[in-house]
């Protein structure tokens, strides 16, 4: 079997496969982006597809350590919308 390339969660610590992970990619302008599709270029931080790491980021900034840079709170509550959402 193949073995899918694992990512750390920048919340838990726990490394998983990619396609239970959301990716964040710093663009250009130093925006943040949920890179839903896992193709954007670009220095990206990982993140479980759970509501209790995406508000551990958000009180511990583990996603701003990881990309250098800013997250905005409104970030969190988009990661919180896509955990239900078919990609
Ligand atoms: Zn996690």
């Amino acid at each position: 079997m193949m073995r899918e390339p694992a990512r750390q969660c920048v919340a838990c610590r726990e490394k998983r496969p990619k396609r239970e992970l959301f990716r964040l990619v710093r663009d250009p302008e130093g925006e943040v982006i949920i890179d839903i599709r896992h193709r954007a270029d670009g220095r990206g931080a990982y993140i479980c597809r759970n509501e209790s790491c995406i508000e551990l980021a958000r009180k511990k900034r583990g996603i701003d350590r990881s990309l250098k840079c800013r997250t905005a709170d409104e970030l969190y509550d988009r990661l919180k919308g896509y955990i239900y959402e078919q990609t």
